[in-house]
């Protein structure tokens, strides 16, 4: 960004072809060259710098909008946002929107199963918060309760106390213009009236976390085959619909009562007569309460980046890497540390593996455990860990978690708690992000999940005394499997670890939703990813293309990504790396692994140009990343 002119990219309607029924906007695949999206010409560009293999034509149109911008992985969910939008909701209202509408047509990514996080700014207020919808354990959780159970993510004891309803109808009464049951609609139309299939719908909906329980595959693949749907044949989710109708009808609290809440207690009891049911009850469902958070930030190359607080571990990762290589002149080719080049990845690599050091020991719900996330970010501790950063080779040994305490101006008290390693969830069909900016200048960012690709696999639901299944359409989640699944101890104290399981308290996640604000306190983008701890490693990826290397929003999405998600890990990299590049990395020590397809996360993101006041947005071709921009251009309405 502060290298580039505010030219502006918004992605093309990856799906729209098919779905020719709600009419969006016009896809256009119109490429631009590097120079007219903001890198200065001149700059020496390695051939890396390109869309990466597999990721389509380049996308970039620099469209820009001023009555707000939609991006979301699923252009039916960005619809419903931008229908919302221009019945002159804001951002708030319509980011519930699509959060309702993904789970009619990502049911195995989220949905009201699930939870999630959403970070809100708002313009008039310069506040910027998060409703924290993140699910808690049951006050039955044990902190042994994964002990010795094969394939946890798909028992009972897996799923944690759904946050969804509860916390979107806390951001809408607190910032939002419209109802709940308003801002449903299009969602409840959805699954009445069916949608057509898309690509990703028809090869993530299918799979085999589909195919553990009857009405999960029943719903999903009938015959246990792949795909059960074509692309573009029409899917309804009835039982889903009628839940909705319910919620909107009599409010967000028939959703922690009555038949419903039965449902949830019964489906994750359901298939589990002695293999591990769920402990949730009614109590617990009943007094689940969203938080409302403030987020974490640190200042990087002059912008302010904020971003998720505990229980995410995202914010403070994430913060701690960018803080770790602000040292090194990234951005600067003629050094070796444009985008791509050697010395750019290498120490990319060394921040991330530093920063899942202290994140496997440190972070957690710090609601219950002492989090010392001052110390994790104050510049003395950071200094400290990037200086262990050589250009020259590969931290040997792997690097251990440091100890920010004395750093840290909540003094440590005997006693308090700490964790250790957590099993790492991939890159997959999992979780949704997506980003809306209002006429007004609002901005949302919100990522929101089931955790594992359909949860646990299971409906929320019971058998009637008919014997009927009364099925309720949607997923419970397996979020608890986010939680440390063996009791650990803290190296540095001998104390629990601070994420292992505690009842009511909430699992670590990764999950990032963020925002960059310019030196006045202005947001100027907002962006966030799936992809478990992966999320991390994308977000700090965008958030550098976009500061240290000068792209637009789009082409800092399109870029290939890498991974590392432990200290002892070695690295993912999304084809459209050069070899020669790959051969250097393993020369200073590193091991590669170079994927098949570009499958590191899913970005959405919003961009906003404070001196024209133009709305850009950018969307990830690595799902069917979808961005609508307001007003649509005539005869484009619905
Ligand atoms: N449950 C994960 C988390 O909270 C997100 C899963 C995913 O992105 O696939 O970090």
């Amino acid at each position: 960004m502060s290298k580039r002119s505010p030219t502006r990219m918004c992605l093309p309607l990856l799906a729209l072809l098919l779905i020719s029924a709600l009419a969006l906007p016009p896809s256009s695949w119109a490429g631009q060259p590097m120079e007219s999206l903001g890198v200065p010409p001149g700059t020496q560009l390695p051939d890396t710098a390109k869309a990466p293999d597999g990721a389509g034509p380049p996308s970039w149109t620099g469209k820009a909008f001023r009555q707000g911008v939609v991006s979301v992985a699923n252009p039916y969910g960005a619809e419903a946002g931008a229908q919302i939008l221009e019945a002159g909701g804001n951002a708030v209202d319509a980011a519930v929107a699509v959060a309702y509408a993904l789970n009619v047509v990502e049911p195995q990514s989220a949905g009201i199963g699930g939870g999630g996080f959403m970070m809100i700014h708002m313009t008039k207020s310069g506040e910027t918060v998060f409703i924290d919808s993140r699910e808690k354990a049951p006050a039955g959780a044990a902190r042994n309760m994964f002990v010795g159970v094969s394939s946890p993510s798909t028992k009972g004891i897996a799923v944690g106390v759904p946050g969804m309803v509860r916390g979107t109808a806390l951001a809408l009464e607190q910032y939002g213009k419209k109802s709940l049951a308003e801002v449903m609609r299009p969602a409840v139309k959805l699954a009445d009236e069916g949608f057509a299939a898309t690509p990703r719908y028809v090869s993530a909906s299918c799979n085999n976390r589909a195919l553990n329980y009857p009405e999960t595959k029943a719903f999903f693949c009938p015959d246990g085959i792949h795909p059960r749907v074509e692309v573009g044949e029409i899917v309804t989710n009835p039982n889903l619909a009628a839940t909705f109708k319910t919620i909107a009808a009599d409010g967000p609290e028939a959703f922690y009562s009555g038949d419903i809440a039965k449902g949830i207690i019964e489906g994750q009891k359901r298939y589990y007569g002695t293999g591990k049911p769920g402990t949730m009850t009614l109590e617990d469902l009943t007094n689940y309460v969203p938080a409302v958070r403030k987020p974490v930030e640190a200042t990087y190359r002059g912008y302010t980046v904020k971003s998720m607080p505990s229980p995410s571990s995202g914010g403070l990762t994430i913060l701690q890497m960018l803080k770790m290589v602000e040292r090194f002149p990234i951005g600067d080719a003629g050094q070796g540390f444009g985008f791509g080049q050697t010395n750019t990845l290498h120490v990319m690599i060394e921040a991330m593996r530093l920063a899942y050091a202290d994140r496997a020991i440190w972070m957690g719900d710090a609601d219950f455990a002492y989090v010392p996330a001052v110390g994790l970010l104050h510049p003395t501790y950071v200094d400290q860990r990037s200086s262990m950063i050589s250009l020259t080779q590969r931290i040997t040994p792997n690097p251990i978690a440091g100890d920010p305490r004395p750093f840290d101006v909540a003094a440590l008290a005997n006693g308090q708690r700490f964790a250790s390693a957590e099993p790492v969830t991939g890159p997959g069909e999992t979780t949704t992000h997506f980003c809306v900016v209002d006429k007004w200048g609002n901005v949302v960012s919100y990522t929101n999940t089931i955790e594992s690709s359909h949860g646990i696999g299971v409906f929320a639901g019971y058998t009637q005394p008919d014997g009927e299944f009364r099925n309720f359409g949607f997923l419970l989640n397996n979020e608890l499997t986010d939680f440390n699944t063996t009791p650990s101890t803290n190296p540095y104290t001998g104390t629990i670890g601070t994420n292992d399981v505690e009842p009511n308290k909430r699992p670590r996640s990764s999950m990032a939703p963020s925002m960059i604000f310019d030196p006045q306190g202005r947001p100027i983008v907002a962006f966030g990813s799936p992809g478990g701890a992966t999320i991390i490693n994308s977000v700090f990826q965008v958030a550098m293309n976009l500061i240290d290397h000068g792209m637009a929003i789009q082409p800092a999405i399109d870029q290939p990504r890498i991974s590392v998600t432990a200290a002892s890990g070695g690295t993912t990299m999304e084809p459209g790396f050069s070899q020669s590049t790959i051969d250097a990395l393993k020369v200073l020590g590193h091991s590669i692994s170079v994927a098949s397809v570009s499958d590191i996360g899913s970005v959405q993101a919003v961009d906003i140009d404070l001196q024209t006041g133009k709305q850009y947005g950018g969307a990830d071709s690595r799902r069917e990343g979808t961005v609508i921009g307001l007003p649509r251009p005539q005869g484009k309405n619905r």
